[in-house]
């Protein structure tokens, strides 16, 4: 069985980008539960020779803004609940906002542990992004650029404890 990762974070942070870079182009979409699977895209990931099963946890963009915050907590404590490890993304231009501060909460109150990520920070500007994650309460944030694949050596190192 491989180890699980699980990529969290509000819409448009960079979680289906990194997912893809992960997992390349053996994707599958794969769960059996009603409603579920246009919430969230399964593969195989690879990052360096570790090897795991990623979550994207995926696709409200269509949704009613009412809706989100509910429909966002089920996905992400689902997935997380089945991960060794979460992604915590959160984007750096846009620095840290309530709905990111709102799924720390969820975060905290789950036995897995995470690994906090301020993705797009290609360049500099990110870099006040990266200064305020650690209000998050979860250590020093990884940098990276899940389009540019930038810090991808620096997210192996920060998952080779936990998978
Ligand atoms: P998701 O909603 O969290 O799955 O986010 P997406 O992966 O769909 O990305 C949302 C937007 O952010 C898209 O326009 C991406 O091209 C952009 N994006 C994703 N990763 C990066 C990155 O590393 N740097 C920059 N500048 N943009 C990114
Ligand atoms: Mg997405």
């Amino acid at each position: 069985m491989l180890p699980t990762v699980a990529i969290i974070g509000r819409p448009n942070v960079g979680k289906s980008t990194l997912f893809n870079r992960l997992v390349g182009k053996k994707l599958a979409l794969v769960d059996d539960m009603p409603g579920v699977t246009r919430d969230r895209r399964e593969g195989e990931g690879r990052l360096y020779d570790l090897e795991f099963k990623v979550i994207d946890t995926a696709g409200y963009e269509d949704e009613d803004p009412q809706s989100l915050p509910g429909r966002m907590r089920m996905q992400t404590e689902r997935a997380v609940a089945e991960a060794q490890v979460a992604l915590f993304l959160i984007d750096g231009r846009a620095g840290v906002n309530p709905l990111d501060e709102e799924i720390a909460r969820w975060l905290r109150s789950s036995a897995t542990p995470v690994v906090l990520v301020v993705n797009k920070a290609e360049g500099k500007q990110a870099n006040d992004g990266i200064m305020e994650s650690y209000a998050l309460g979860f250590g020093e944030p990884i940098a990276i650029s899940g389009e540019h694949g930038e810090g991808m050596a620096d997210l192996f190192q920060a998952l080779l404890p936990h998978i």
